[in-house]
């Protein structure tokens, strides 16, 4: 499907001043304000975006209100519902290619990756939730004969959705099109840096048949706009995906409010364990790479932590050094490029930093940990391997979100278990294994939302995405992702 003559005649078309997304019409924001955008391709701008202001927020807020209150969409049929949003998904495919190459050019993620990961999961995130609209139902309790006990679905409301700029489009329809396929209304603050492709999504779903003000953008700085939309009074729940600091920060905006409820997503710093016994070293250490290195790291679920059983250690660490050094690293609207760019230059300045701290705590650098590629005036790191990593140390505990895997080595399966829950996180993790009985006691013992086992990553949208301890609560993907949309209310009938 992908074709490089294709993507090069999209990679330079001019992208025009962007402006936010309100009540179905693109608006400047009040004061005027705009971003500069940088593509991480080349260092270079190539548009500018609206800088929101609480005004600009509380505008797409009441518009979200009106559009609610008004049962625009939020009493439409189910059936209705079902058929825009299916519509939604097919205009996404009709636009997957342009879609992604404007959010490649805006976060840089290895378009072999983005179009999967992006426009085309996105499109599967509508047709599922859209599929589902009609096939969940209410209850009825059972109750005395005289009396009939209903427990209705009801959608919550305004739903503010604050989303990441590492897979906007993927993580934005996860939780737009569960919110939207119940009948609420949204308003969305993309990151600053990842606002492209969620801005033109507006678009598509109005010529969809979503209604006026039931989906609006704001852009704009998190401090800014996110904080107006976690304080507003007027929205029910805050839908986050993010860092920790911001959804601590959140919790305190609601408790500050109408104490909204907050899912928050939180990423992680997750274990892939491997044990003598694997089934594969040599694929292990190749999906490994990719579970690591895939979008230079940048990737909530990535396996960050590699613990390796001590007796294959150091020929799993030769593997896997070479996995790192073959991934070609480059221009991400290449198709030859396996990894892209780093989507900022303050995330590449940190990444290297982390690099030089590991180093100082006493772990070697095996191979990577440089910025590659300056001459492009692009953000390009090496993929990044390294050892001798305690489970105490900065780079085994703090989320570094790029290329670079820390490696511990482990004694047995009560070693590995203690050192993959030793961190404040408990997002993902993967281990690799022969033995069935080791599997079990691997999945029932690590504290993770998920874990992958002989593989890492690629999970669909049949099963949850959520964490446990820091990493978060509440879940996305799944008829489990329906529940935070909906309030459940009773109906209590004398008969
Ligand atoms: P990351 O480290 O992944 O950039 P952030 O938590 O900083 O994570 O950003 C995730 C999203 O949260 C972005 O849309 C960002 O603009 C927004 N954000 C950042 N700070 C705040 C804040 N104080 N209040 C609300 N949203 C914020």
């Amino acid at each position: 499907m992908l074709d490089q003559v294709a993507i090069d005649a999209l990679r330079g078309l001019p992208v025009a001043d962007q402006g936010h997304f309100i009540d179905g019409a693109t608006v400047p924001s009040e004061s005027g304000a705009s971003l500069e955008v940088l593509s991480p391709i080349d260092g270079r701008p190539f548009t500018r975006i609206a800088s929101g202001s609480a005004v600009d927020a509380g505008r797409a807020v009441a518009s979200a209100r009106d559009a609610f209150e008004d049962g625009r969409w939020s009493r439409t049929a189910p059936a209705h519902r079902k058929k825009v949003l299916l519509k939604l998904a097919d205009l996404i495919e009709r636009d997957a290619l342009a879609l992604t190459v404007l959010g490649v050019r805006d976060n840089g993620t290895e378009i072999t990756m983005a179009l999967k990961a992006e426009a085309l999961s996105a499109a599967a995130t509508f047709r599922y939730y859209a599929e589902a609209i009609d096939k969940v139902y209410g209850k009825i309790a059972p109750t005395a004969e005289n009396v009939l006990g209903l427990i209705h679905r009801a959608p919550v409301g305004v739903v503010g959705a604050i989303v990441p700029w590492n897979f906007p489009l993927m993580i934005g329809a996860w939780k737009i099109a569960p919110a939207l396929a119940m009948g609420n209304s949204i308003v969305l603050k993309p990151a600053e840096t990842a606002s492209l492709s969620l801005l033109r999504l507006a678009e598509i779903a109005t010529e969809a048949g979503v209604p006026d003000g039931v989906f609006n953008v704001v852009t704009g700085p998190g401090a800014v706009v996110g904080e107006a939309l976690a304080l507003s009074m007027d929205v029910d729940i805050l839908v986050f995906t993010g860092s920790g600091a911001t959804g601590r920060r959140l919790l305190e905006y609601s408790a500050r409010s109408n104490l909204k409820r907050c899912y928050l997503e939180l990423g992680g710093k997750s274990p892939n364990i491997v044990f003598a016994d694997a089934p594969d070293l040599a694929k292990a250490a190749k999906v490994s790479a990719a579970g690591i290195f895939r979008n230079s790291g940048q990737v909530c679920v990535a396996g960050s932590r590699l613990l390796v059983q001590e007796d294959v250690h150091d020929a799993f660490v030769s593997a896997i050094c070479k996995e790192a050094e073959a991934l070609k690293v480059g221009d991400p609207l290449d198709l030859a490029s396996q990894i892209g760019a780093v989507h900022s230059l303050p995330q590449l300045e940190a990444d290297l930093k982390f690099v030089g701290l590991a180093e100082a705590e006493g772990a070697e650098r095996r191979t990577g940990g440089d910025r590659i590629l300056t001459e492009t005036g692009g953000y390009y790191m090496a993929p990044t391997v390294m050892t001798g990593v305690k489970p105490t140390d900065t780079i085994a505990r703090q989320e570094v979100f790029g290329p670079v895997l820390a490696v511990t080595a482990f004694k047995d399966e009560a070693d590995a278990v203690r050192i993959a829950n030793s961190t404040d996180y408990g997002l993902a993790a993967g281990v690799w294994t022969s033995d069935l009985g080791r599997a079990h006691r691997m999945i029932a013992g690590v504290r993770s939302g998920v874990i992958h086992v002989n593989t890492y990553g690629g999970s669909d949208l049949t099963v949850p995405l959520g964490g446990m301890k820091q990493s978060g609560n509440g879940h996305d993907k799944s008829l489990h992702a329906l529940d935070k949309y909906v309030d459940l209310k009773t109906a209590w009938i004398q008969l």
